[in-house]
């Protein structure tokens, strides 16, 4: 016998016992026996005398010991000395051939609100204000469709800005068009939109209908807080029009809110409360990266939204035990991570499944690298993304390459972090900006403790409310 533990963490939640098997993302219930194994294992069974003393001090019969020692084997949390690390097959290898399923095609370089904290600058993207004509929608609805394999059934077109309704004539327009090459190839399409809702009107509310249309709103606090972070250039407060402007989609139902916490509304308890009961369905919080003192948050700051996400984990967990969903869409993204197992090199589909298209034809890595000259893939006028430039970055950026993550537990499951928060702070996409490495790893420790008690607690629960799909954690 010659065996070693593999790289695992041990995680306990609700009296139960779990270990994350990190090569994989495999996460497996534990009963206090085989934990017990495990963890006298620690230093290795290399010799007959280490396994009859890990008997001894188990109190356990051998047979028994030998019984969860195979165990252990087949699920890999006991190798070989050889064969530690060994991550199988990954599901996000780059490949030349691959098509695009989702393009988020970027009608309006412009915006009516003056957001401090904006990555897009208001909008304009280091441009100038822009609208994209209709030509150029349909040059990238045209590309969607030519590339795509005949495998690929289901499309997805992300309207986005700046402010997206700011050029509703192109949306519709492209959606009309979009709807044309489905029927023509067999396929669908899916539509959603990123809006900051201060346009919608009855007429926009039947278009995003008749569409069916995912909408995302952003509001980034409750009231005041939210009127302080996203004015009008004014400085007129957007909070009550955007809420008595949406009342109709609500009511539809399916609307998403996108909160941006920054150091001035880190109560997120009370957004996510106060949103879900005004209507929306789900509503998700993502930590700025502003590069600006007044809005990124700092240690202290990290401790108050983890604090605030463990409430909030907490709803969800007693809510999916009774088989009821609490829209805090942040630990439902991380449950289907990890029920996915999510044990890949890239930690979104940036460049992988979609790519953003600008109003002067230049495709992005995503919607974030918009305006970035060194992450253009191609230009949709020239036939589109450039197969050996797109390998080329994705092969820069992947995590086998970042010896700053190497030794991390949880990097198959953060696969290195948003590849333009690295960029943003470190000037490069491929180096890891580690600044938030600690709220990031014990926000996961969180959600994997709760995908393992909701699994052991209602286990039907995760098959029937994770949907697929992550393509973005931003
Ligand atoms: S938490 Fe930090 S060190 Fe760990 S994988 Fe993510 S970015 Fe890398
Ligand atoms: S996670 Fe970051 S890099 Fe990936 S799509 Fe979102 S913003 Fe872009």
């Amino acid at each position: 016998m010659n065996l070693v533990v593999d790289e695992v963490v041990s995680l306990h939640s609700d009296n139960l016992s779990h270990v994350f098997h990190v090569p994989t993302s495999s996460l497996y219930a534990m009963d206090s026996e085989t934990m017990s194994i495990l963890e006298g294992a620690r230093d290795g069974l290399h010799t007959d005398q280490s396994l009859q003393k890990l008997t001894a001090d188990s109190g356990l019969d051998p047979a028994e010991v030998e019984d969860i020692i195979d165990n252990l084997v087949k699920l890999r949390l006991l190798v070989p000395p050889g064969e530690t690390g060994n991550r199988g097959p990954l599901a996000d290898r780059p490949q030349s051939g691959r098509s695009m399923g989702n393009l988020v095609l970027h009608v309006a370089h412009t915006c009516n609100l003056g957001c401090g904290y904006c990555y897009a600058e208001q909008g304009l993207y280091k441009g100038k204000a822009t609208l994209m004509n209709e030509e150029r929608a349909h040059e990238y609805v045209d590309w969607l469709f030519d590339q795509c394999d005949p495998e690929t059934k289901s499309l997805g077109i992300t309207f986005f800005g700046g402010e997206p309704l700011l050029n509703l004539k192109v949306m519709k327009s492209a959606a009309a068009h979009a709807r044309e090459r489905a029927d023509t190839d067999n396929k669908s399409v899916r539509f959603s939109v990123t809006t900051n809702g201060t346009l919608v009107t009855p007429e926009i509310v039947d278009f995003l209908a008749a569409i069916d249309c995912v909408v995302t709103v952003s509001l980034d606090g409750i009231g005041k807080t939210n009127d302080r972070l996203r004015p009008f250039h004014s400085g007129r407060g957007s909070y009550d029009l955007v809420l008595d402007r949406i009342q109709p989609l609500l009511e539809r139902g399916k609307v998403a809110a996108r909160v941006t916490v920054t150091r001035q509304n880190l109560d997120v308890v009370d957004t996510v409360t106060t949103l879900l009961e005004r209507g929306f369905a789900e509503v998700g919080c993502s930590p700025v990266d502003a590069k600006n003192p007044a809005y990124d948050l700092r240690g202290e700051d990290y401790e108050v939204l983890l604090d605030g996400f463990g409430t909030l984990s907490r709803r969800y967990i007693d809510e999916a035990v009774q088989g009821r969903k609490y829209g805090f869409s942040n630990i439902a993204n991380i449950i289907k991570a990890v029920h996915q197992g999510h044990n890949k090199d890239y930690p979104c589909g940036a460049g992988l499944q979609m790519v953003a298209g600008a109003p002067n034809g230049e495709m992005s890595l995503c919607h974030r690298f918009v305006g970035e000259p060194d992450y253009v893939l191609g230009n949709v006028k020239e036939g589109g993304i450039d197969s050996h430039r797109r390998l080329q970055i994705l092969e820069d950026i992947q995590l086998s390459e970042r010896s700053d993550c190497s030794s991390c537990w949880a990097r198959y499951i953060c696969s290195g972090g948003c590849h333009h928060v690295n960029f943003l702070f470190e000037g490069d996409p491929s180096r890891t900006y580690l600044t938030h490495c600690d709220y990031l790893r014990a926000w996961y420790r969180m959600g994997l403790e709760a995908y393992a008690e909701i699994m052991s607690r209602n286990p039907e629960f995760v098959g029937e409310f994770i949907d697929p799909g992550f393509l973005c954690n931003q």
